[in-house]
């Protein structure tokens, strides 16, 4: 039975998680960690995939067991039961071979999840999650669209990221109330425009968003005045939604000089 608790909606369509698969294009020999395998939906494919050898962190202590069974002819599939959230994914890289990770998340763990992983962003090859499809289309936004704001920027600075397909609700059980989306996140290798002072940067961007109705010269005024963006030459009358990520980083080194 699913639980609430955790976030449980499993799936089982097919047709949806052939086409996870296809788009993680998984190959034996890269080292595969998926997070919340539930009932295995997704660790089954994968495991095919990977000649049978793959890592899984799942915190319901009660799917351990099932897992376990199911999947008693892999002697290479590692089961940490463990809290996606506090893992030491470090602990796992003990070769010099990045993690690919993938998961079904449970919605209400993967900003933070995806943010704990980034900080260890040099581990991680890629990674392909199930969210919710406002959650994707906002990492996935550009400037001047509805859906740009804080989460894609501070995800886009460190990562590419592409929206990859809608998944609807009637492919899992139970149905969630909304429609989901697989989103593709690859860590950049170098940052176009790095910030002097990431957590400068970090708060531009948040204040910028604070109130989404007023003009970057409003919502900057703590940070910077009006002379100084027009220095950098930034309309103070823009609103932050069509700022491009260079802009805020160039808001943030002309603070932090
Ligand atoms: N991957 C399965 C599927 O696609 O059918 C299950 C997806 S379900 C949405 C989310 C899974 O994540 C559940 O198995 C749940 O128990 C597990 N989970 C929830 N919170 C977790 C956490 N903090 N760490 C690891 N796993 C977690």
């Amino acid at each position: 039975k699913a639980r609430k608790r955790f976030g449980q909606n499993f799936l089982h369509d097919f047709f949806v998680i052939d086409r996870i698969v296809s788009s993680i294009a998984p190959k034996p020999g890269q080292h595969v960690v998926e997070i919340g395998p539930g009932q295995g939906a997704i660790t089954a494919p994968l495991l095919k995939a990977l000649d049978g050898v793959l890592e899984v962190v799942e915190l319901d202590r009660d799917l351990i067991p099932i897992l376990r069974t199911q999947f008693v002819n892999y002697p290479g599939l590692t089961i940490h039961e463990a809290d996606a959230l506090t893992f030491d994914y470090r602990s796992l890289a003990t070769d010099n071979r990045q993690l690919r990770m993938v998961g079904n998340l449970p919605y209400n763990i993967s900003t933070p999840l995806m943010f704990h992983l980034l900080e260890n962003s040099d581990l991680i090859f890629d990674m392909h999650f199930m969210l919710q499809k406002e959650v994707v289309q906002r990492l996935c936004a550009a400037p001047g669209e509805n859906a740009y704001g804080r989460l894609g920027i501070m995800m886009q600075y460190r990562c590419e990221t592409r929206y990859m397909f809608t998944v609807p609700p009637e492919a899992f059980t139970p149905s969630p109330k909304v429609e989901s989306a697989i989103v593709r996140l690859t860590p950049r290798k170098t940052i176009p425009y790095p910030a002097k002072d990431f957590e400068m940067f970090a708060r531009v961007v948040k204040a910028a968003f604070a109130q989404r109705r007023k003009t970057i010269k409003n919502n900057l005024q703590e940070l910077i005045d009006v002379q100084g963006l027009v220095d950098l030459g930034i309309k103070p009358s823009h609103r932050a939604e069509t700022l491009s990520i260079e802009t805020f980083v160039r808001i943030a080194n002309h603070i932090s000089q």
